[in-house]
């Protein structure tokens, strides 16, 4: 077997899976398995440890497999995975002692609070370029540690260790050999410090935190140990890791300050590539390790949309206006434009650059001639409404003029939403030829590790476009659009 596979674990909110690349970046295996989210109380969200893990290790064997079976020796591996979600587990047994706490989980929200209340946020926003929010591992951590039974003992003992799902992954992968994270996951948990790259002793402090919990922080490529024979059936090395909207934006090639990269699935995040200097926002985005590479941290500044195609599942499953998401593209382009409406769908509230998680979705510039085609219109276009807010905020803080947006997920499969984003953003927007950005991105990790891609240049020489969409609408158009859409967001944020 002379052809290499490149395998890719993405381990992500709602399935674990498994692709096998060419060296091209071709696709040629994928296996799935569905994953389930528990909800015990209100604002809870968990998901079983054992099932994440058990069902990687099915995905990873059945592409290895069906990659053998078309020639292909499986040569590396590559990890992405949720970000944030956390898991304790005994180092003697490798269970874990509670079950995933989500990152979308709130049940942190009262001690965020209260932490906030004293003054706390200021610092751990200097030192981690995160905001104080339930969403990030600190919290969950300390919340474990406090209400399962003797937690607090056996940390105190060094018999728990603590990870995200990459290095919970990796330390069943290498048979409890290896504990051990990436930079740009450990820069999602609140405890590193990102300007030095290593875990800070003040903030393990104020969560109350044991050192000893924690995994060793590394590059983002390297190698971070052998999936064991004994779990998989033969040795292969694991040579890259990453958080999935990190592992995007590599496996979208942005690796010049400003570029950027956006994906629209339920919800969109965006990320911009702002180089070697760590950079505080200003206008409520994050800031975050992109990657760290022979040691160099190059840093990315973050926004989300917490609703973006998640409005047109509304649409279709709640208002009942068409049967297919793909529907509205039709139904959007048989109106010549919104007649005044504005959808904002801020049905989980707004995050960057508002953040107002208490704000409500609404339908606003209704008259007579209204219908749901206007209305549907009108979801599409917040799309590119929303980027353009972030955009804004981008610019803002990095000073960079953004060149070209690369964008990718379920919904840039509808053609007005990636037309109507490069008219309000001014921008062109390029799709890539390979959509599974986040597992590529992995693979291009791993590959580099493994010699098959010389460097990061090599990998983005190899970016392809499938297809790319260039602003087509004059500036007084777009200005109206989005002063009709500033003054719908004024509505919804403040009254
Ligand atoms: P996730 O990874 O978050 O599950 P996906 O990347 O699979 O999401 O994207 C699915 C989302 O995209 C859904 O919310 C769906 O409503 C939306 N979507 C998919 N295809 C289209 C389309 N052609 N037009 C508009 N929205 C679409």
């Amino acid at each position: 077997m002379s052809k290499k596979a490149i395998i890719a674990i993405d381990q992500g909110t709602t399935s674990s899976r498994s692709i096998a690349f060419s060296e091209d970046g071709a696709i040629l295996a994928l296996a799935q398995k569905e994953l389930t989210l528990h909800y015990p109380n209100k604002g809870w969200v968990e998901q079983n440890a054992n099932d994440i893990w058990q069902d990687t290790l099915w995905a990873l064997k059945d592409v290895i497999a069906q990659a053998e079976g078309q020639g292909y020796e499986a040569a590396v591996i590559g990890i992405t995975n949720q970000r944030e979600t956390t898991i304790i587990w005994d180092r003697n047994t490798g269970k874990p002692i509670y079950n995933a706490i989500v990152w979308q989980d709130r049940r942190t929200a009262e001690y965020c609070q209260k932490l906030k209340d004293t003054g706390a946020e200021a610092d751990i926003t200097e030192k981690t370029g995160l905001l104080l929010d339930p969403y990030f591992s600190a919290s969950k951590v300390a919340w474990i540690l406090d209400h399962v039974d003797g937690a607090r003992a056996k940390a105190d003992a060094g018999q728990l260790a603590f990870g995200t799902v990459d290095s919970f992954i990796l330390w069943h992968l290498t048979g409890g050999d290896v504990h051990a994270t990436d930079a740009t996951n450990a820069s999602r948990t609140m405890l590193m410090n990102i300007q030095t790259g290593a875990w800070d002793d003040d903030l393990l402090a104020l969560f109350n935190i044991p050192r000893s919990l924690l995994p060793e922080i590394r590059d983002n490529i390297g190698h971070f140990g052998d999936a064991a024979e004994n779990v998989i059936g033969k040795t292969i090395a694991i040579g890259g890791i990453a958080g999935d909207q990190q592992a995007a934006l590599i496996g979208q090639a942005c690796f010049d300050t400003g570029m950027v990269k956006s994906t629209y699935g339920t919800g969109c995040f965006v990320l911009m590539n702002i180089g070697d200097e760590f950079k505080i926002s200003k206008n409520k985005l994050l800031t975050t390790v992109a990657y760290q590479i022979d040691g160099q941290i190059t840093y990315a500044l973050e926004g989300s949309i917490f609703v973006a195609g998640a409005a047109i599942q509304w649409l279709r499953d709640n208002a009942e206006f068409f049967a297919h998401a793909s529907e509205s593209e039709a139904l959007a382009l048989s109106v010549s434009d919104n007649n005044g409406v504005y959808f904002v769908p801020a049905f989980t509230g707004l995050g960057a650059p508002y953040w107002a998680p208490d704000a409500k979705a609404a339908i606003l510039g209704l008259s007579r001639e209204s219908n749901k085609a206007h209305i549907t219109r009108a979801a599409l276009e917040a799309q590119a409404y929303q980027t353009q807010d972030l955009m804004s905020a981008f610019a803002a803080d990095s000073g960079v003029d953004i060149g070209t947006l690369r964008c990718d997920g379920g919904l840039v499969a509808n053609n007005f939403v990636c037309q109507y984003l490069a008219d309000i953003l001014n921008k062109a927007v390029e799709l890539p030829e390979v959509t599974e950005t986040t597992a590529l991105g992995a693979a291009y990790l791993a590959g580099v590790y493994a010699g098959i891609y010389s460097g990061l240049d090599d990998v983005a020489a190899r970016w392809a476009c499938a297809k790319s969409y260039s602003p087509s609408i004059m500036a007084d158009k777009r200005q109206v659009a989005l002063d009709g859409w500033a003054q719908a967001v004024g509505k919804v944020l403040y009254t």
